[in-house]
């Protein structure tokens, strides 16, 4: 820019009093951490250098430097703001499909939700391995969720007991047992699923 006005024919005085300007913001200490400060004070003081009294801008101008400070910290307080809000709505906007219940998948995981305490309210352990850290899941295919004592029968997709092939009651190993009246699984399934006992796996003592 120097250069440019030597070529131009700016008036020396001119030319100093703008090399004095740029010095003044080139050497600050701060110039690389405030940038954003010293380039809005670079503008707003070679705005001033126009018209028929052109202000000389050699100097350091204090107030008009306070100013743009002002100015540039306003602006980053309200993008730190903006940015706070973002966060503090986004939780709730991510909720937001779900508490409307539009379509068959929120439908279903609200019913599996339920379905979920129910299960928590019958069983405290897990009825294939005997864990208290989960409850079984025919949905959910665990590592840490080794048979005791039933098998998976692959073709009907259920757990049978080892010995007679047949299908266990889960409501008899449920934490109440099972109370159904002419339960269809009464005479070979109210067994222990994980020892095969004649108790539910709940009060299992092995
Ligand atoms: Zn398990
Ligand atoms: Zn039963
Ligand atoms: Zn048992």
């Amino acid at each position: 820019m120097m250069l440019a006005f030597d070529i131009l024919k700016v008036p020396g005085a001119v030319i100093k009093m703008y090399d004095d300007h740029f010095n003044i913001i080139m050497t600050a200490e701060d110039f690389l951490l405030e940038w954003a400060i010293w380039r809005m004070y670079d503008l707003r003081r070679r705005a001033l250098v126009k018209g028929d009294e052109p202000a000389d801008i050699s100097t350091f101008d204090a107030v008009v430097f306070r100013q743009c400070q002002n100015a540039v910290q306003s602006q980053i307080h309200a993008e730190m703001r903006a940015t706070s809000d973002r966060m503090q709505r986004r939780p709730a906007q991510s909720n937001a499909p779900v508490a409307s219940g539009s379509g068959a998948k929120a439908s279903s995981s609200r019913k599996n939700t339920g379905g979920d305490m129910l299960k928590s309210i019958t069983y405290s352990c897990c009825l294939v391995c005997g864990s208290k850290s989960h409850i079984h899941d025919k949905d959910v295919i665990r590592k840490d969720c080794d048979t005791r004592w039933l098998v998976f029968d692959g073709h009907i997709k259920a757990w049978r007991t080892p010995d007679t092939r047949a299908l266990i009651c889960w409501s008899w190993n449920s934490i109440d047992g099972c109370s159904k009246a002419g339960c269809r699984f009464a005479t070979t399934g109210h067994r222990c699923s994980l020892c095969g006992g004649a108790h539910g796996c709940h009060s299992c003592p092995v």
